[in-house]
């Protein structure tokens, strides 16, 4: 291998003094112990990139578990083991995670072998990988720290912005990596290299795609929808013919195109609205993709995808409650906010985003707007306890009446609690004497 290159200089301008001081940590423990321990994968990837990145993964040249185990006591973090895989996950009080794998060391099969050379599972550990980028590695071991490992490449891929894979089978092997190629690509702006690309088109016309299991595809799709901005990846997609298999009726087009970039407007409209409120914004995405589907294709995908049927109720559910409100509701003139409040409360802010997305006049996007900002949090101060201290005999009523109240809250027409206790002694007079007397 000759010399190797120590990346202590990268690491110092790019991770926080508590991150190095971790790995450091690590590789000391792992020297305790007889073991070898290195950080992997994405987390080398991006340091050398220069882009945050603080997914850790480590090797580990020993058992992984018991390392995992001597570093939580230690420490005093979380271990979380899974045996079956000899992996752990540590789990830090901030909520830092870092993965640790086990490269078992590996003997000669014959009695008095010589071991395994240093490298021999490190290396077999990073072949296993999708990609020539991820397969480098940092040493963590206090003679070793930061000597950065390259067996396949890794340094001059990343320097030629080029995504590699590491044989001619590996896509054969895991299809899933195809989708990977293009995420990787878009979002580093690297270019699948032309060998890989022409293995990537072999593998898609042997129809390898087809046989992947619901849930990986679902989750790699995913994870192409949650990248910063997934729009690039689904045109390459296309440009692979990749989202034939989720439905051969699926295209990439000017249409496609223009819908998505509505999408990234509106996500980042109510990120910035709404700082606090979480958003799934990949699942506007989602629904984007499929919203041109027939009903039937768009079974067929879901089932394809292995999505839950209560999941692919709610789907549908939504679809058609947009096109029911686009096609009705807001074709209505002057809505009173109490009307806007029960058309949109059902939804969730996913499905609110994707409504916005379709919308094709600027009125509903206002309305909804207005909703998020003015109606949705709204509340009648008095509660059930207040009209049970009223005399009203709880029941199916209390909602019916705090129903009424909201809107009339929403509405304006009461403004105050006394407002509101006045609103509801006018309303419901005869109740309020009759459940009195009793
Ligand atoms: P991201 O920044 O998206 O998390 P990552 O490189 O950290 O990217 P992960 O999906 O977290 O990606 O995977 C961690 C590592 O596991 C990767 O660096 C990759 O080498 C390896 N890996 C993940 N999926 C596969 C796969 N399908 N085939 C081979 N190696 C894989």
């Amino acid at each position: 291998l000759g010399r190797r290159k120590n990346v202590t200089g990268v690491m110092a301008e790019q991770l926080p003094r508590d991150v190095i001081q971790l790995l450091k940590d690590f590789g000391e423990l792992a020297e305790g112990l007889g073991y070898k321990a290195y950080a992997v994968g994405g987390f080398i990837r991006d340091l050398l990139l220069r882009r945050s990145n603080l997914d850790i993964d480590i090797v580990v040249e020993g058992d992984g578990i018991r390392f995992a185990r001597a570093f939580a006591e230690k420490y005093g973090v979380r271990a979380r083991c899974h045996k079956k895989f000899n992996t752990a996950v540590l789990i830090f009080p901030d909520g830092l995670k870092v993965d640790v794998a086990t490269a078992r060391l590996e003997y000669y099969q014959y009695p008095a072998a010589l071991p395994v050379v240093q490298f021999g599972s490190l290396k077999m550990d990073l072949y296993r990988r999708d990609f020539t980028i991820n397969t480098l590695a940092v040493a963590l071991n206090p003679e070793e720290f930061g000597e950065l490992i390259d067996f396949f490449g890794g340094q001059k891929d990343i320097k030629d912005k080029a995504v590699r894979v590491l044989h001619n089978l590996s896509f054969v092997e895991d299809p899933t990596r195809i989708l990977r190629a293009v995420r990787f690509e878009q979002r580093f702006s690297f270019k699948v290299g032309k060998q890989t690309a022409g293995l990537m088109r072999n593998t898609v016309k042997m129809g390898l795609l087809s046989k992947l299991g619901g849930h990986r595809l679902f989750h790699e799709l995913q994870q192409i929808l949650m990248e910063e901005d997934p729009l690039p990846a689904i045109r390459r997609m296309g440009e692979f013919e990749l989202l034939a298999a989720f439905h051969p009726s699926l295209r990439y087009d000017a249409h496609m195109q223009a819908l998505f970039a509505r999408v990234k407007e509106v996500i980042s409209w109510y990120e910035l609205s709404f700082l606090d409120e979480p958003l799934e914004s990949w699942w506007v995405y989602f629904l984007v993709l499929f919203s041109r589907l027939s009903r039937k294709e768009l079974k067929q995908v879901l089932d394809r995808l292995e999505i839950p049927l209560s999941r692919q109720e709610r789907i549908v559910w939504t679809y058609n409650r947009v096109d029911h409100l686009l096609g009705t509701f807001f074709r209505l003139p002057d809505p009173r906010p109490s009307d806007i409040y029960r058309a949109l409360q059902p939804f969730r802010p996913e499905e609110l985003l994707f409504l916005m997305v379709q919308a094709t006049c600027e009125d509903v996007r206002r309305i909804v707007s207005h909703y998020c900002h003015r109606y949705r949090h709204v509340q009648t101060e008095l509660k059930g306890r207040d009209l049970k201290a009223m005399g009203f005999p709880p029941g199916p009523l209390y909602s019916r009446i705090l129903n009424d109240l909201l809107d009339a809250r929403l509405n304006g027409q009461v403004r105050s609690r006394a407002e509101e206790l006045e609103f509801v002694k006018a309303r419901w007079p005869v109740l309020e004497k009759a459940s009195n007397g009793s």
